[in-house]
């Protein structure tokens, strides 16, 4: 039997429940999760009453395990590898993906919904085509992708989500060039790993943001070279301060607040570069000048997805450059769980003072 954690409907609390999975089908493979971090996306599923999706539905979207079963046509992996499970796979066919633009594929592959809660039979919704807050998922063999044996399970399942969301978006969504200077604003897991993903990138600058200063702390562990606390003052006026009165080539805000974008804009230099991480809730409005702020300043404002990644190649090249010390992965797992906690951690994700907490089954 598998279980799972289950949101049921709108204001319920989270169960783990038994789940009966359906063998995988054609292009499908069938994972035994090992290890699935705690994201605030799910959190953030809760806190809409389902994000728009179909109820019941299967939690998790952040796992790693080892491939159990795969269906007809599967050529990609076998039973026993160790995999990553991707919430992302360009599709090749949409029309971002027909002008070579993968990174902004607006159609994922994904298999068929294949569990149902076994007390009344009923289809899941999995969180972003993943659930593997569950002990068994099926997916698109797209979203099983390989990781080097040597990387433990806790970590490798935070580049499902987290890690490679911040790295990502430093990487690959909008490129921090060598030598540039770049501000993040929110330093929880997300942040942190733009701060890792831009120190990988060759920033020169990384200013971290945040008011809380432990967590300005661990930035400056992690690659950030100046730290700025939200409290001390106002948090542009700060990093203007700090860059010359020039601003930052890059801005991340890795908060879902529409306050992080707005500084995230107000601390660009000429030309630079504002981009969004965090999932804002409905109804945020920016509150920045279109002329003093953005057209005069030329600042492009981006969005990015999940680090906008195409999991079959960045997450194996993540992969490596912790295996090689180039990222300091160890250091985002603070704490491990059980399968059973996770109703219990989840509402408390962001208070907790975690920076991953993971759930190893
Ligand atoms: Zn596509
Ligand atoms: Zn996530």
């Amino acid at each position: 039997m598998t279980r799972g954690i289950v949101y049921a409907e709108p204001g319920a609390t989270l169960t783990l429940e038994e789940i009966v999975v359906d063998p995988p089908g054609p292009r499908e493979v069938q994972v035994r999760v090992h290890a699935c971090g705690l994201c605030h996306s799910d959190l953030h599923v809760v806190e809409t009453g389902g994000w728009g999706m179909r109820f019941p539905i299967l939690l998790g979207h952040e796992g790693a395990g080892i491939v159990e079963e795969v269906g007809a046509e599967v050529t990609g992996v076998a039973p026993g590898d160790r995999v990553v499970v991707a919430w992302r796979a360009p599709c090749g066919e949409c029309p971002q993906c027909r002008r070579g633009d993968p990174r902004r594929c607006s159609s994922q592959l994904r298999a068929k919904r294949r569990l149902h809660r076994a007390a009344d039979d009923a289809l899941l919704t999995p969180v972003l085509r993943c659930g593997s807050f569950a002990e068994r998922v099926v997916v698109h063999e797209a979203c099983a992708v390989p990781i080097p044996e040597e990387l433990p399970f806790e970590q490798a399942c935070l580049l499902a989500c987290g890690f490679s969301t911040g790295a990502g978006a430093a990487l690959w969504a909008t490129p921090v060039r060598e030598g540039s200077t770049v501000a993040v604003i929110g330093c929880g897991g997300v942040g942190l790993a733009v701060v890792q993903g831009a120190r990988l990138a060759g920033a020169e600058r990384i200013v971290a943001v945040d008011v809380a200063p432990e967590k300005l702390a661990v930035a400056e562990e992690l690659g950030a070279t100046d730290a700025v606390d939200g409290t001390a003052g106002d948090a542009v006026d700060q990093v203007r301060e700090l860059t010359g009165g020039v601003g930052v080539d890059f801005a991340f805000s890795a908060i879902g607040a529409p306050v992080g974008l707005d500084q995230a804009v107000r601390m660009c230099a000429y030309a630079g570069t504002a981009t969004l991480v965090g999932i804002p809730l409905p109804d945020s409005r920016l509150g920045v000048d279109l002329d003093s702020e953005i057209f005069g300043p030329k600042v492009a404002i981006a969005v990015t997805h999940g680090g906008d990644t195409i999991p079959q190649q960045d997450f194996p090249f993540l992969a490596q450059a912790a295996l090689d010390g180039k990222l300091d992965l160890a250091r985002f797992v603070s704490s491990t769980c059980s399968l059973e906690d996770v109703p219990e951690r989840l509402p408390r994700i962001g208070r907790d003072g975690e920076i991953r907490a993971v759930a190893v089954f």
